[in-house]
């Protein structure tokens, strides 16, 4: 078995790869972890086509769930080609689509050394983006990216071109060991770009 869709607080949540350019030190795809509190089994054998993931999607009641979430045991934006043929496929198919969201780590365009956000337009309704740190160096120590420092800058880059094709662009970061102040230095850096910062509580396992 394994799990391309599934629900979650009335959201409808889509995995499709589990590839991620990153090495979060509380990421769930670490020590053998297979699912999360979310589903038993998000570890993908194989990557769904975009063919199998819209017969999962269109076998579902769409227009019943509050938005639609592309996110992903990895990092979603490895298959933004197929995140946005989707989309389109589906605004063609569901009359009443929910609201679109991307949960990203922000680096779609360091993945594809092309500019993908222009893209998004009229597709995406709200990205967002795991801030983790409100420096290089506390981002650079927590997600631990492959192409270090380069992976800050483009998340930041990724985040201010978004608010120009995105209607809500939110930054989001875990309230676990963040200081008040560093917080507050989160929701300066994310409102510098333009974007709402999001303070989630932290999830034990
Ligand atoms: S960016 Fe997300 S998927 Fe990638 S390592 Fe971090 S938490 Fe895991």
């Amino acid at each position: 078995m394994m799990t391309i869709s599934y629900e979650y607080e009335g959201a409808l949540y889509v995995n499709l790869t589990n590839k991620c350019d990153c090495a979060c030190v509380f990421c769930l795809r670490h020590n053998g972890h297979k699912g999360s509190i979310y589903a038993d089994d998000l570890w993908l054998e194989h990557e769904p086509s975009r063919e199998e993931a819209l017969a999962d999607l269109t076998a579902r009641d769409l227009a019943s769930y509050r938005e639609l979430v592309f996110c992903g045991f990895g990092e979603p934006t490895f298959r933004i080609d197929d995140i946005l043929w989707l989309v389109d496929q589906l605004k063609v198919r569901v009359p009443a689509l929910p609201p679109t969201r991307i949960n990203t780590n922000g680096h779609a365009n360091l993945i594809h050394g092309r500019d993908v956000v222009p893209e998004l337009k009229g597709r995406i309704d709200t990205v967002s983006i795991s801030l983790n740190g409100s420096t290089a160096e506390e981002y650079c120590a927590v997600t631990q990216p492959r192409d270090g420092v380069k992976g800050w800058e483009a998340m930041l880059d990724f985040t201010k071109e978004a608010t120009a094709y995105v209607p809500h662009v939110i930054m989001t970061i875990v309230d676990k060991d963040k200081s008040p102040e560093e917080i507050q230095h989160c929701r300066e850096l994310a409102e510098s770009l333009g974007a709402k910062l999001r303070v989630r509580a932290y999830i034990p396992e």
